[in-house]
């Protein structure tokens, strides 16, 4: 039988790579809902090839647009409501990939798990923001919560479904477009340079978080959720290859490992598959012997300052991390818009936190306000 696939983020990276997955292998799955933004041009165009029912996008006017551009008539919904609208449409047994960019994704994540249905999660921030509602209502309905990300998938797929023994989870780091400069050197660097990663192509939120390594913050945060592990006991390398993508370290001194080129659709699918495997069409396969050296070095907390800051967040938690994703988030769209340099970007995160009084244990509404009122505090001082 198909499995039935609903895609929020459809015009982005992951989303672009998930329609990938899904065109290579028609006979196991089939698009029924897809939310996107504004991309009208990506968004039209994957709606006429794989015709989902139900989709969803930014505004009322993206909407128009593509009810004329479109030679089929799925149902249209917009805004958060439009998002939503794609959570819930399946039924359980279904998955929900969450791509979308942002806190944003949390609400859709939370409806789907209410209704049964299975997320494929790529939306760190989700986790980040409410890693405490998200898994408790995981536990409560018994969905499939499969990593998207490929650390947390690597990790996922060394402990096999098991967390007995383990002594650590090792999340390795490729150290970004900025990695072998120091803070000083980081002083007036432009957008441009930010948005080169040397070994993966991403979304530019996720490639900026990845230079100033509030990526690996988050992913910290998000592995602590997923795999219920302490602090203690997850620990960052930097591993410029990229081609361990994580690994698990048991009582015994025994340390597992996940080896793979980097390709997001590997782990994108593992997460519609596992625990099979189908072939990855045209993925590149692993040739040590060209890669000939793997090298590795420890973090250097004051320089990536941002994933101290993630990690400090995440050891308080309540509301922390919630503004701790928020404040970044702001930071990173002013960055990106060229209204703030990128080393404000940890300081405007760590200001943030010193001055938020923390919620222990925050609701959705607290959460969802923390969000907006770090955001709009941020938007007053910069834009
Ligand atoms: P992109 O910026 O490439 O794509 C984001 C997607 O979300 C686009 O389809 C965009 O639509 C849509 N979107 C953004 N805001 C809204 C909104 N308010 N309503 C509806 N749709 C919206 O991001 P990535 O694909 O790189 O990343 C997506 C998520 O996956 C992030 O959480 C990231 O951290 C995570 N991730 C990404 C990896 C990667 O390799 N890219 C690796 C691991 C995790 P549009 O463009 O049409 O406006
Ligand atoms: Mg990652």
């Amino acid at each position: 039988m198909k499995r039935q696939i609903h895609l929020l983020g459809a015009t982005g990276s992951i989303g672009e790579q998930t329609l990938d997955v899904i065109r290579s292998h028609p006979e196991h799955f089939e698009l029924v809902s897809m939310a996107f933004g504004s991309n009208l041009d990506k968004g039209a165009a994957a709606a006429e090839e794989f015709r989902p029912s139900l989709i969803a996008c930014f505004d009322e006017p993206t909407a128009q647009e593509l009810r004329q551009r479109l030679r089929y008539k799925p149902e249209i919904t917009v805004g958060s409501d439009g998002l939503h609208a794609c959570a819930e449409a399946g039924k359980p047994g279904d998955v929900l990939v969450n791509a979308v960019m942002g806190s944003v994704g949390l609400g859709p994540t939370l409806k789907a798990i209410e209704k049964g249905i299975d997320i494929a999660i790529a939306n760190k921030e989700t986790l980040v923001t409410a890693g405490h509602l998200v898994m408790a209502a995981q536990k409560k309905t018994g969905v499939r919560l499969a990593p998207v990300d490929s650390e947390h998938s690597a990790i996922a797929q060394c402990l096999h479904g098991e967390k007995k023994d383990v002594s650590k989870l090792i999340l390795t780091a490729s150290g970004g477009s900025f990695r072998d400069r120091t803070r000083k050197e980081l002083e007036g660097v432009k957008v441009e340079e930010a948005l080169n990663h040397p070994n993966w192509s991403m979304g530019a939120k996720i490639t900026i978080d990845s230079a100033t390594m509030m990526n690996k913050g988050l992913e910290v945060i998000e592995a602590h959720w997923l795999f219920d592990q302490p602090y203690d006991n997850i620990d960052v390398i930097l591993h410029k290859e990229s081609i361990i993508h994580s690994m698990v370290e048991y009582v015994d001194g025994s340390v597992l490992a996940h080896l793979g080129t980097p390709d997001m659709r590997v782990p994108i699918q593992y997460a519609l598959t596992e625990p099979s495997r189908l072939a990855v069409s045209g993925s590149e396969r692993l040739k040590l012997w060209e890669v000939g050296a793997l090298h590795f070095q420890p973090m250097d907390y004051e320089r990536f300052r941002a994933l101290q800051l993630a990690i400090d967040a995440g050891r308080t938690g309540g509301s922390a991390t919630a503004v701790l994703n928020a404040a970044n988030e702001q930071a990173v769209a002013l960055f990106l818009d060229n209204k703030m340099t990128f080393l404000d970007i940890d300081r405007v995160v760590e200001r943030a936190l010193e001055r938020h009084n923390v919620i222990s244990e925050p609701s959705l509404e607290d959460i969802q306000s923390v969000d907006q009122e770090i955001r709009e505090e941020i938007i007053r001082t910069y834009a």
